[in-house]
């Protein structure tokens, strides 16, 4: 009989946008306001039709160095956080916190046919409104399946009733 597990994360970025400069400075206080070295910059020199791009920049001599040179250079300069994983301790946070709630979830039997992976597999909708009583479209509780076997369970989410806001019949 097959297995199938899904686990999945969404995290939102709290790295800053791109940024443009006119000083090499700038891109100094940009860099070190969003933890450079350790999170990887990268710097765009945009001149006309066409985007030079500087990455793999491992100090803040040489970020100043080549933004003063991009700056001499083009029209148009801007910083920006390099997203790439690696470049990026955020991000690579969130996919070891991915890998280890995987590991969790595969150490996770299910308590009726004993196959590993057991876990979250959807939410029920239909927290009651405050207000009125009626079902909305907030999240009441959490499903957890088996990927093997049709057993589930559901445990409640804290909130015992919605806001009005979220319910349709208030907000006809
Ligand atoms: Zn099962
Ligand atoms: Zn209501």
């Amino acid at each position: 009989m097959g297995l199938k597990i899904a686990e999945g994360s969404v995290s939102s970025s709290p790295v800053a946008g791109r940024r443009h400069i006119i000083r090499a400075s700038e891109a100094i206080t940009f860099a070190s306001a969003i933890g450079f070295l350790n999170q990887g910059v990268i710097l765009h020199g945009t001149q006309k039709n066409y985007t030079v791009i500087h990455k793999n920049i491992t100090q803040f001599e040489i970020l100043g160095d080549t933004a003063e040179a991009l700056l001499k250079q083009h029209q148009s300069v801007a910083i920006l956080p390099d997203y790439r994983a690696h470049k990026t301790p955020s991000r690579a946070a969130a996919i070891r916190a991915l890998c280890e709630k995987m590991a969790q979830r595969l150490s996770t039997e299910c308590p009726a046919s004993r196959a590993p992976g057991f876990g979250h597999v959807n939410v029920e909708h239909g927290l009651p409104c405050s207000f009125c009583g009626s079902a909305t479209q907030a999240i009441t509780a959490d499903i957890h399946g088996c990927g093997r076997c049709t057993h589930q369970i559901r445990p409640p989410r804290n909130h015992a009733l919605a806001a009005p806001e979220w319910c349709d019949y208030c907000n006809q």
